[in-house]
């Protein structure tokens, strides 16, 4: 049976993705920051709450999930560290939700403690905060090594694995990515297709791995284009893809 995902919009520019099995109303909600959003959807949608899913414990993420327990008795899976979380996954756990496998991927960077949930059979990955479309969560926690290793291995999925992160920041990401690699056709066209989407106020994801691949340069930190202009940027060779990652992340931070 197919997946389907529901995209609810929160606060200015989060996405909070509700999914089920075609013809089944059980659904499973992902990082629930606000719950007044949810509970219109899954009422406009016929859907009755089955399970949460928590990717790391920041407010925009959990924020909704008290008020959502006491209206619905329902299990949450996600890292230790959220109180509210019954079920504590980690790297390596398989997690059976809505008749949908999802491996358990520890992608620390963002916060340590962040998780990613990937399911082979759509293949799609709930990644949070970080790997966005066309860029990637600052890193509040972890270090650049650490990133760069759950940046890669999100990398290695099947390169046509839906992309469902948490937040539309893909334009202003695109215009960063641009700054990195003006030269890149793919890009660009990404860029024009992206302020098309966003002029009719449609959402940008889930984004596709490959497109990622071919046009998000913290994806691409192991590439030469990225590397040269790290390297005019930073004003000196680097020696590693993590140098090179750790250069445009801080360069973006200061963009
Ligand atoms: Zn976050």
């Amino acid at each position: 049976m197919p997946l389907v995902v529901h995209n609810i919009p929160a606060f200015t520019d989060n996405y909070i993705w509700l999914f089920h099995q075609q013809g089944d109303t059980d659904a499973i909600l992902v990082d629930p920051g606000d719950s007044t959003p949810v509970i219109e959807a899954l009422e406009q949608l016929g859907l009755q709450l089955h399970a949460i899913i928590v990717t790391h414990h920041h407010p925009d993420h959990v924020g909704g999930i008290d008020r959502l327990l006491q209206k619905f008795s329902v299990p949450v899976y996600g890292p230790m560290g959220v109180p509210q979380v019954t079920y504590i996954m980690k790297d390596g756990d398989t997690l059976n939700l809505g008749g949908t496998s999802f491996e358990v991927l520890a992608v620390p960077g963002h916060t340590l403690d962040h998780l990613a949930y990937f399911s082979d059979s759509e293949p799609l990955v709930f990644c949070g905060d970080t790997l966005f479309a066309a860029g990637c969560g600052r890193l509040f926690e972890g270090t650049p090594e650490q990133m760069w290793a759950s940046l890669s291995r999100l990398a290695a999925l099947p390169t046509n694995t839906k992309i469902f992160c948490t937040h539309e920041y893909t334009e202003a990401n695109i215009k960063f990515a641009l700054a990195v690699e003006p030269d890149n056709s793919l890009l660009q066209q990404r860029s024009r297709q992206v302020a098309q989407q966003r002029k009719q106020l449609q959402p940008t994801l889930p984004s596709i791995l490959s497109e990622e691949l071919s046009t998000n340069p913290f994806l691409r930190a192991n590439q030469k284009s990225i590397k040269d202009a790290a390297e005019r940027h930073c004003g000196h060779p680097t020696t590693s893809e993590t140098e090179v990652f750790s250069v445009i992340r801080q360069w973006k931070d200061s963009f």
